[in-house]
């Protein structure tokens, strides 16, 4: 069965994920939004916190984009942000810029379904929180399918996205074909995962974590794929596990935004991080006699205040013929791990020189 379209663009790591605002009027015990962006009426391109269209464009075009996925909090709260920031990646983009955005039910109506459809959105994926929270009535149910059919009136794609909580098969099979009946075209599941805001409040209800690698709750994966797999509708069901969201997703976008951010010194991992070589001297003598021998030698350097940044593998060698011809030079060095984003978080630190070494100075 095929992906959701804006699926298909996330696991390639070519969705922009622009987080349109912290605000939002449900309170789903297992949101994951973390501290800094829950509550908090702040715009986020992937990773960069942005306050300007031409900054989320720029993210798109530094990420490779070819496709967007709004979110937050809930964006139809800030329904005229929304389409300006859509309308501003489809003018840049193109019609082909795939876009699709998560809400809620209780927030559509006409007004807010015609200016999405004028900014050009292609998908809209609706999370019927009440079920999952509450409980759901028949009320409730038909307020989600009336919302539904009015969506497909506007929008290309119309979906339903929900998270797998353990032992909710028969809520969620009942509503995948209620769902299938009006013609909605696909039923997103996602694995419920623990994240820093939910721990307390998702062990206290009795949930535990799957294994000691992940962060995926025990039981989720089960109700997802008993859903999947004894659903016998033609609606599309997709199960998004907890690994695929970290181990792919992100890996590709990360990768995506290495090739396009990466200095001619730096490595690329694997992972879609950036390996850096760094060397800290303690006076400027010292650091502009490596800088001379690495311009002789023709190697790629950057100077930042009293560091040269350069690739890891030159600094390993430097450091070995430094060490064989007894240079008397002062420094310490280390290879940093780096995430491409703007904020350069870095995640690893391999010391190489800790203590100062002194080196004799070249004659
Ligand atoms: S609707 Fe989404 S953003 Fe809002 S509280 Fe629920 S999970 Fe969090």
């Amino acid at each position: 069965m095929e992906l959701p379209k804006g699926c298909q663009y996330c696991i390639r790591g070519e969705k922009l994920v622009l987080f349109i605002t912290g605000l939002c009027n449900q309170n789903c015990y297992y949101c994951p939004l973390s501290e800094k962006r829950k509550g908090k009426d702040v715009i986020y391109a992937n990773e960069r916190q942005i306050t300007s269209i031409e900054e989320v464009i720029e993210e798109a075009y530094l990420c490779s984009s070819k496709g967007v996925g709004i979110t937050g909090g809930n964006p139809l709260l800030r329904i005229d942000r929304t389409c300006e920031y859509l309308k501003a990646l489809k003018d840049e983009f193109g019609e082909k810029f795939h876009a699709h955005l998560y809400t809620t039910p209780d927030l559509i109506d006409k007004e807010k379904l015609e200016k999405l459809q004028d900014a050009g959105l292609d998908e809209i994926r609706l999370h019927p929180t009440k079920i999952f929270n509450e409980g759901a009535n028949t009320e409730y149910y038909k307020l989600l399918l009336d919302k539904l059919k009015l969506c497909m009136e506007y929008i290309e794609d119309v979906g339903v996205e929900i998270p797998s909580i353990p032992n909710m098969e028969k809520e969620i099979l009942n509503l995948a074909y209620k769902l299938d009946e009006i013609g909605v075209k696909f039923l997103n599941i996602n694995e419920l995962e623990f994240s820093e805001t939910t721990y307390d409040t998702l062990i206290a209800k009795g949930f535990e974590v799957k294994d000691d690698i992940s962060s995926a709750i025990k039981g989720s994966e089960e109700t997802a794929l008993y859903v999947s797999e004894n659903f016998k509708g033609n609606m599309i069901i997709n199960y998004c596990p907890s690994s695929l969201k970290d181990n792919i997703q992100l890996r590709n976008r990360l990768i995506n935004r290495a090739k396009n951010v990466a200095k001619d010194y730096e490595v690329i991992t694997d992972e879609g991080l950036l390996l850096r070589g760094i060397m800290i001297f303690d006076n400027k003598e010292d650091l502009e006699e490596i800088a001379e021998i690495l311009r002789d030698n023709e190697v790629e350097f950057e100077i930042v205040e009293n560091k040269i940044y350069l690739n890891p593998f030159v600094l390993e060698d430097l450091i070995e013929e430094m060490k064989r011809a007894r240079y008397e030079i002062k420094f310490s060095a280390y290879i940093s791990e780096v995430y491409p984003t703007v904020d350069a978080l870095e995640v690893e630190r391999i010391p190489l020189v800790t203590k100062k070494l002194k080196f004799r100075r070249r004659k």
